[in-house]
């Protein structure tokens, strides 16, 4: 059967797991790949230029908004994020499915720019387990934490929009859904 290749806009808020399940998703799966976005954020530690993102100062952002480099970008956190229009028309070029891990703003965006686009939103079990694991990943300061608490309300009421909901309260069988779902959008031809 003839299968579609995808692109897969995966959001949540912040410390919902979304990196640990992308991350499972495309380690066996040759044909599904992550995009690499372009930050103007500092790297965190234990992150490589080129493997979580590219990043770039903010003069070459701007640079990149005005070429056109971005199918999507937003500025959260008084930081740029983007999405590369070459690094996912290369991959589609190669008839891999790409997932972006990007905010509600950019899903959406991509939702309208492109075709054979899936939106996935990942929700925690509850806001309990969610502020503990933010807290749990020390590397944010008082004032980052709340300015992604504020961000996170308004990513919820955003979540209505989204074709998928997945709740992430056991990695396996949220891994589970992921897969099932994409298996079967590939199989329906829009
Ligand atoms: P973080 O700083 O935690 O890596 O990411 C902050 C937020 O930026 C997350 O919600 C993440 O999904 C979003 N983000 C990452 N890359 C992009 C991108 O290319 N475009 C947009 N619009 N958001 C992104």
């Amino acid at each position: 059967m003839m299968e579609r290749d995808l692109l897969i806009c995966i959001s949540g808020p912040s410390g919902v797991g979304k990196g640990t399940l992308v991350k499972e998703l495309t380690r066996d799966d040759p044909n599904l790949v992550l995009s690499v976005s372009c930050t103007t954020r500092a790297p965190r530690k234990g992150e490589r230029d080129g493997v979580e993102y590219f990043f770039i100062s903010r003069e070459e952002f701007e640079r990149g908004i005005e070429a056109g480099d971005f199918i999507e970008y937003d500025e959260h956190f008084g930081n740029y994020y983007g999405t590369l229009r070459s690094y996912v028309e290369g991959q589609l070029a190669l008839h891999r499915s790409v997932i972006l891990e990007i905010d509600v703003v950019g899903s959406l965006a991509v939702k309208k720019q492109m075709e054979n686009v899936v939106t996935v939103f990942i929700a925690p079990p509850s806001a309990e387990a969610l502020e503990s694991r933010l807290k749990g990943r020390g590397s944010e300061s008082e004032e980052q934490l709340a300015m992604r608490r504020a961000r996170v309300e308004y990513e919820f009421s955003k979540s209505k929009e989204y074709d998928y909901v997945v709740v992430n309260d056991d990695l396996e069988s949220a891994l589970g859904e992921l897969r099932s779902l994409i298996q079967k959008e590939k199989t329906i031809l829009r």
